[in-house]
């Protein structure tokens, strides 16, 4: 014999008044035993489903209801904007949801209801890793704006291994066919330039950048120039063979000018709304100084 709706087998045998009371304290009706002298079949108050629960769990501990516990997941995924669907057999922390879009979702029980609560949120991976910025994030780039020039064919990206900003067209995000002009090796081989920018902060104060790039307008235009309306402009550019040699020649005329003239150095602080960069940036006073080192490089390389 086995109780209605369950494939549970009724236990023979005698049920204690102590038990039916302490079932009736923890919410619950003894409906049988079951299985064999060690189990009960338990009816929740609260839903009226029946639970299989050891004799022990009753007497030394509150036995859950899981049909409760699974309303309980049911109502958080609603609130989370998801079905719940199941709990997840392999792992009892984890429950399985259909999202919005169709796609399954294996999640924590506990971040479900984080996300219910508005504590955080939940992206389907499957739709994430079609989307352009899935498609950037795997390759290791941030996908920042549309293209800053206007062309619907380009994206502005963010490289996360070293903070360089640089246009590239969607077509070669998606394909992985293009370099990273802050990092990657080429720049080593690759002519580029030496150059000093001057910038007018909005408070009047004029400022002077030393630095390298292999295209110091493009540099300037989409990498430094935070706010569109400073006035900025390029003061020299002196042509390298190789970015090493540019960097070589960058950090040594940035340690001198730092030991000469430590009380030029700016805080970045003061210039980090319109200005997109962390250092090698000095008051204008020394402009002169550094155009002078550049000319003296220029005339050197030549
Ligand atoms: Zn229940
Ligand atoms: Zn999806
Ligand atoms: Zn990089």
């Amino acid at each position: 014999m086995t109780i209605q709706n369950t494939l549970l087998p009724i236990h023979k045998g005698s049920l204690q008044p102590h038990w039916i009371a302490t079932a009736k304290s923890k919410g619950f009706d003894i409906v049988a035993r079951v299985v064999d002298r060690l189990h009960l079949a338990l009816r929740c108050h609260q839903c009226g489903a029946l639970n299989k629960v050891r004799l022990f769990t009753l007497m030394n501990s509150q036995p859950n209801c899981s049909a409760c516990i699974e309303q309980v997941w049911a109502s958080d995924a609603a609130a989370a904007g998801l079905e719940f669907l199941s709990r997840d057999p392999k792992n009892r922390h984890y429950g399985l949801y259909r999202a919005a879009c169709g796609h399954q979702l294996r999640r924590q029980f506990e971040l479900i209801k984080r996300v219910a609560a508005l504590q955080t949120g939940v992206r389907c991976e499957t739709c994430h890793a079609a989307s352009e910025i899935g498609v950037a994030q795997a390759r290791g780039w941030h996908l920042l704006c549309p293209d800053p020039e206007g062309d619907q064919n380009y994206r502005l990206y963010k490289h996360m291994d070293c903070g360089h900003e640089q246009r590239v067209a969607r077509v070669n995000m998606q394909t992985g066919r293009f370099g990273c002009g802050g990092c990657s090796e080429d720049w080593v081989a690759a002519p580029s330039f030496l150059y000093a920018m001057s910038f007018t902060l909005s408070n009047g104060r004029e400022l002077v950048k030393l630095g390298f790039s292999r295209d110091p307008g493009s540099r300037l235009r989409y990498q430094l120039q935070r706010d569109m309306d400073m006035p900025c402009a390029i003061l020299r550019q002196i042509p390298m063979a190789t970015g090493q040699d540019a960097i070589r020649l960058e950090k040594r005329l940035h340690a001198k000018l730092l030991r000469e003239h430590a009380d030029c150095v700016v805080d970045p602080a003061s210039y980090r709304t319109q200005i997109r960069v962390k250092s090698e940036i000095y008051d204008a006073r020394l402009t002169k100084t550094i155009l002078g080192h550049l000319d003296k490089i220029e005339v050197q390389a030549a």
